[in-house]
C-alpha cells in the first residue's frame, strides 16, 4: 500500500486504512432523505424502538450528576449489572474487580483490543461480522482475519496461526440472528485456551432470544480465563443514545482497560449512570418483554419471507435478517441504492459484514410496523425477480442524488488462511 503523502494537513496512515462505518453512512442518507420529506421504510437502523418509562432527571442527585465519577463505572450500576447477569444468565460477576462500564460497548470492545493486542497480532472473526470489529482491530495496529460465513464455528481453530491472539464472536449475531450454544462456546473456549488465544464474545443482543436460553460465555468459563464478555444497555434496554456499555473480564484485564478508560473517556456520563442505577429494575421490567416481543415479530416476518421465497442465513434471534440477494446482477450496494432511491426502502449492504457476504443485505425489523416491513419485502422480491442490472452504479446514483459517496479505505479486508 503506498504511504499517504506527509506534510502539513496530512492525515494518518491509520485513519486512511479504515473505511467509514457503512451502516452509519447509510443511515445518514436516511436522515437526509427524511429531512427532504421523503417517506422511507427504514430497515437499516441497528436498534429496536421500545416504549420506555421516563422517570425524569430530577430523580437523581444533581450534586453527584454534574461531576466526574468512578472510571470503573458507578458502583451501584456495576452492582445492578452483575445482579442482572447472575439472575438472567447464571453468570456470577464480581462487580468491583471484573466489570468496567464505559461509553458504549463499541468503546468496551476497543479498550479490550487495546489492552490485549500487540502490533501485527491476528484476530479471527467469524463472518458475517459486525462492521466495527475489523476496523477496531486495525486501529489497534493488529490484523483482522475474517472467516467466511459458511465455515462452521467448530472450524475456527483451524484458522489459527502463530500470530493469532484473539477470536471475536457476536452472540447472538448481528446481522444473521444466529445464536451460539453452550457446547459450541465451550469447545471454542477450550481450543482457544490450548493455543493461548483470547476469546471475546460480544453479547449486545443477549435478551433478543426466544427458542433457547441465551448462554453467556461467562457461564461457560466462570474463571474468566481467556474469556471476555462485552455487553451494552443500548439494545437490551433500548437506550442506544445513552452510550453505556461494559466489559466483563478477569481482574488484570479490567485493570488494564481501566487505565485506558481513564485516558480516553474518564467515565461514562455520571448523570445517566445514576439514573440507570436508580431505575434499573423498572427499566428492565419494562423492556425485557418488549425485547421478547420483537423476536416474536421476527418469527412472523420469517414466515412472510418464506412465503415470498426470500432466503436468509439461519438464525432466530435478534431483530435482524441477513437476506440473500440471489441472482441480482449488481452488488449489495447497488441493490441497496436502488431500494433506497427508487423504492424508498433503506437496508444495509452485506459487504459491511465481511468479504464473503457481498451478496446479502441486512434488514432490521426493529423500528417499522409489520405491514410496512412485509410491503417492503414484497418490493425487494420483485426487485430480485427483475434481474435487470441497474445501468448506473450505486455510487454514481447516490452522487447524482446529492450524497457523498461511501469512502472506501485503501486497505482491503484480510481473509484468513488456514
Ligand atoms: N456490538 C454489536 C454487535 C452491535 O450491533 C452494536 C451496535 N450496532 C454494538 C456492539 C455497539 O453498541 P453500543 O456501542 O451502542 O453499545
Amino acid at each position: 500500500m503506498p504511504p499517504f503523502p506527509r506534510g502539513v494537513g496530512a492525515l494518518s496512515q491509520r485513519v486512511g486504512a479504515i473505511p467509514e462505518a457503512l451502516s452509519i453512512w447509510m443511515n445518514q442518507i436516511v436522515y437526509d432523505l427524511r429531512a427532504r420529506g421523503t417517506d422511507l421504510t427504514v430497515l437499516s437502523l441497528g436498534e429496536a424502538f421500545f416504549q420506555i418509562p421516563w422517570f425524569g432527571l430530577d430523580s437523581v442527585d444533581a450534586d453527584r450528576a454534574n461531576h466526574y465519577s468512578s472510571s470503573r463505572g458507578l458502583p451501584e450500576l456495576r452492582a445492578q449489572i452483575a445482579a442482572y447477569y447472575a439472575r438472567e444468565y447464571g453468570s456470577v460477576i464480581d462487580p468491583d474487580r471484573e466489570l468496567l462500564i464505559t461509553a458504549g460497548s463499541k468503546m468496551a470492545i476497543y479498550l479490550t483490543l487495546l489492552a490485549t493486542l500487540d502490533r501485527d497480532d491476528e484476530v479471527v472473526i467469524h463472518e458475517p461480522a459486525w462492521l466495527s470489529y475489523p476496523e477496531q482491530v486495525r486501529l489497534a495496529d493488529a490484523v483482522p482475519c475474517l472467516v467466511p460465513y459458511d465455515v462452521d464455528v467448530a472450524e475456527l481453530p483451524s484458522y489459527f496461526g502463530p500470530r493469532t491472539r484473539m477470536v471475536i464472536l457476536n452472540n447472538p449475531n448481528n446481522p444473521a440472528g444466529r445464536m451460539y450454544d453452550a457446547d459450541e462456546l465451550r469447545a471454542l473456549h477450550r481450543a482457544c485456551r490450548e493455543r493461548d488465544v483470547e476469546l471475546l464474545v460480544d453479547e449486545a443482543y443477549s435478551d433478543f432470544v426466544l427458542d433457547a436460553p441465551f448462554v453467556s460465555l461467562g457461564a461457560v468459563a466462570p474463571d474468566r480465563d481467556g474469556a471476555t464478555v462485552v455487553n451494552s444497555l443500548s439494545k437490551n434496554l433500548g437506550v442506544s443514545g445513552w452510550r453505556i456499555g461494559y466489559v466483563v473480564a478477569r481482574a488484570e484485564l479490567i485493570d488494564a482497560c481501566l487505565k485506558l478508560n481513564q485516558h480516553l473517556i474518564t467515565c461514562a456520563p455520571t448523570v445517566l449512570q445514576l439514573y440507570l442505577a436508580r431505575h434499573f429494575e423498572a427499566l428492565t421490567a419494562a423492556t425485557l418483554p418488549q425485547a421478547r416481543a420483537v423476536v416474536e415479530k421476527r418469527a412472523r416476518i420469517a414466515r412472510a419471507m418464506e412465503r415470498l421465497g426470500l432466503s436468509h442465513l439461519g438464525g432466530s434471534s435478534t431483530f435482524y435478517f441477513f437476506v440473500s440477494t440471489g441472482d441480482y446482477p449488481g452488488s449489495g450496494l447497488d441493490l441497496a441504492a436502488t431500494l433506497l432511491l427508487d423504492d424508498g426502502i433503506a437496508v444495509v449492504p452485506g459487504s459491511a459484514y465481511g468479504a464473503s457476504t457481498e451478496r446479502f443485505v441486512r434488514i432490521s425489523i426493529g423500528t417499522e410496523p409489520e405491514e410496512r416491513i412485509v410491503a417492503a419485502l414484497e418490493r425487494l422480491r420483485s426487485r430480485l425477480d427483475q434481474r435487470l442490472p441497474d445501468p448506473v452504479p450505486a455510487a454514481e446514483r447516490l452522487r447524482r442524488a446529492g450524497f457523498t459517496p461511501f469512502e472506501r479505505a485503501r486497505s482491503t479486508v484480510t481473509a484468513a488462511g488456514r
